[in-house]
């Protein structure tokens, strides 16, 4: 609790709540800070999420000097100063995008003494006369946020990260921590070796987000699927929609404007202005979707993006963590919606057989692929294959993903494996899933009759299933490595792996997809995507987010820097109604009970409950 004995015994936990308005720390947190305190590097790998930030933002206010934090994401270093400024932190940045006075004024402040955080992009740090300006000031500590962006493995290289090893070499006494979500031992090993951090204390906390609830459903039309998932479950929230193509951005960006949503397009294709609006539009009001490639996202730390929907498959389960990790930053819950079909692994195979990759890159990526389609077909617990993914045990079913929830059901399907793969023998293993299935109903389409397919032993064997269940079965086949596609045309060929099926020897069983997309019981529905507000707390959610609309549009910052919405759900949970109640709450440090403690009093007291005496 609040006792001042704690301030005096404890001074790291006291910043904490004083500047912060958190009652613990969170996982590894303390144990990283303690060790840079005592002038120790420190790797520190958390989800996105976990409050990697916290760990180089508690130094800066308990040690005498500056601490610079180096990060590639120019675009969000205002937001995260303006969020640090409202918590009485002494922060600022140093980018491209300041005019030469502004930089001039905040080296001044920083000479000053006057600054406890600087936020660097590594190609500013990296300038010979920003590493003078560095050395003329104490530095006791240097953060290198994104540090998987030096890595060649991951998906977010930054060359200019490599030159990053000059830190060790200019300024060999000052502590280093390199914090990152990306867990892959490729990247952790780049890490330690390119940003020469041999000697750091490595700390990997658990990569398990509890709150995000995983759902994967097997496309047939995607829109639809897409607009039935955000009525049942997201009405107002902001998420981010994810395509493969920039041309599908568009669309979808549309299409959601069309059903009534605010949504907005992100790809590289647009250009630096409309992509920057974009963003800060999703970052500052609330309820916008964006609709991006896989361009948009690193380093968003919006806590209240309550959903993300992937409508094409992603490369690899390590860039999926990594896109569904933006939601639910706040610890409330989140969705991860996933629709996929055989077309999509039709997509990615055709481009990595098609790219240049050299030969190791590309069995990298295929197998990427791979454990990426095992995910999506797993009729398991799918936290628990994500989390063995990175090498974390997890042993028991998660009970908050589409597999716990409703048992995925199975069938014998080696019949129908069996009349699919001879279909595609039979037809020359030169034709596309669509085709293949004309012939597998006996239809007869012009093509059928211009090839003469008719003829075919195989032509009307499977009319026993209809065409969503032949997709589905195609789509299993792909997966499972038993037919591959051709690189040209994409027709499907047999592999080896068919032998035993043909033959009767391997029996195959399928999973069942649910039919339709996806029920959701109303009794789940507010745990598992939207807060929990009760109705007669509603009005009260509104005035406050009204509150909180107008304090960020009067000084220019997004909403969630006032506050998050987990400080919003705590004041209708506890109603506060005074000043010591409201500095509990979930981050109201003193700054923010200073400056809207009294107006958030005073709705609260305009809400409280009849018989309370106020
Ligand atoms: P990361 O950079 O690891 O993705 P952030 O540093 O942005 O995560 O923190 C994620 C969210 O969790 C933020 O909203 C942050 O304020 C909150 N948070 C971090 N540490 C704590 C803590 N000890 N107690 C409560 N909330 C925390
Ligand atoms: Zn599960």
């Amino acid at each position: 609790m609040h006792d001042s004995s704690h301030h005096s015994v404890d001074p790291v936990l006291a910043v904490l709540r004083q500047y912060f308005g958190f009652e613990a720390f969170r996982g590894f947190q303390r144990e990283v800070i303690d060790h840079l305190l005592a002038g120790q590097d420190a790797i520190a790998l958390m989800p996105t999420g976990a409050g990697k930030s916290l760990c180089y933002q508690i130094p800066a206010l308990l040690l005498p000097g500056m601490v610079v934090v180096i990060s590639p994401l120019i675009a969000l270093m205002q937001d995260q100063v303006a969020a640090l400024w409202q918590n009485g932190i002494r922060a600022a940045f140093l980018n491209s995008t300041q005019s030469s006075q502004e930089s001039a004024k905040v080296m001044q402040l920083a000479r000053q003494g006057a600054i406890d955080l600087l936020y660097l992009a590594p190609e500013r740090l990296l300038m010979e006369h920003s590493l003078t300006f560095l050395s003329q000031i104490p530095i006791v500590l240097f953060a290198i946020d994104e540090a998987h962006c030096v890595s060649q493995w991951g998906h977010d290289f930054r060359p200019e990260y490599l030159g990053l090893s000059v830190l060790s070499e200019r300024f060999p006494t000052v502590p280093r921590l390199a914090v990152t979500a990306t867990a892959t031992a490729l990247t952790r090993d780049d890490i330690i070796k390119y940003l020469k951090l041999q000697q750091a204390k490595l700390f990997i906390a658990s990569f398990d987000r509890p709150n995000i609830h995983y759902t994967v459903v097997a496309k047939n039309d995607p829109k639809q699927q897409l607009k039935r998932f955000l009525d049942a479950e997201h009405l107002h929230d902001a998420g981010i929609v994810y395509c493969l193509s920039r041309k599908r951005v568009e669309e979808i960006a549309e299409w959601l404007v069309q059903n009534g949503r605010r949504a907005l397009p992100y790809h590289a294709g647009l250009d630096k202005e409309t992509r920057q609006r974009n963003q800060s539009q999703f970052l500052q009001e609330e309820g916008v979707i964006i609709v991006a490639t896989i361009a948009f996202g690193m380093g968003i730390d919006k806590p209240d993006v309550r959903f993300v929907a992937h409508l094409d498959l992603p490369k690899s389960l390590e860039g999926y963590c990594q896109e569904i990790g933006r939601a639910g930053r706040d610890g409330l819950p989140a969705n991860a919606f996933l629709t996929y079909g055989y077309e999509d692994v039709i997509k990615l195979r055709r481009l990595l057989i098609n790219s240049q990759l050299t030969e190791n890159l590309a069995r990298s990526a295929r197998q990427q692929l791979d454990t990426m389609l095992a995910y999506c077909e797993t009729t398991n617990c799918r936290r628990q294959m994500l989390l063995r993914h990175f090498n974390e045990a997890y042993s028991h079913a998660c009970g908050n993903c589409d597999n716990c929830r409703a048992p995925v059901s199975t069938w014998d399907g080696s019949i129908a494996a069996q009349k699919a793969l001879s279909c595609v023998y039979r037809t020359g293993q030169r034709f596309g899933v669509e085709h293949l299935i004309d012939v597998l109903l006996g239809k007869k389409t012009e093509r059928i009759i211009a090839l003469e397919h008719m003829q075919l032993s195989t032509f009307g064997i499977g009319s026993d299933l209809d065409a969503r269940q032949w997709r589905s079965v195609f789509r299993q086949l792909i997966a499972a490595d038993l037919l591959v596609i051709e690189p040209v045309y994409g027709g499907l060929r047999l592999t080896e792996r068919c032998r035993p099926v043909l033959r009767g020897e391997q029996a195959i069983r399928f999973r069942q997809d649910a039919k339709a997309p996806i029920a959701v019981k109303k009794d789940v529905q507010a745990k598992r995507g939207t807060l929990s507000v009760h109705h007669h707390s509603k009005e009260l959610w509104q005035t406050l987010k009204k509150l909180r609309q107008d304090i960020a549009r009067q000084q220019g910052v997004p909403a969630y820097c006032i506050f998050h919405d987990a400080t919003l759900q705590e004041l209708i949970d506890k109603r506060p109604i005074t000043e010591q109640d409201l500095s509990k709450i979930y981050g109201i440090g003193s700054r923010k009970l200073k400056e809207y403690g009294a107006d958030l009093l005073r709705i609260m007291k305009q809400f409280a409950p009849d018989g309370i005496d106020v």
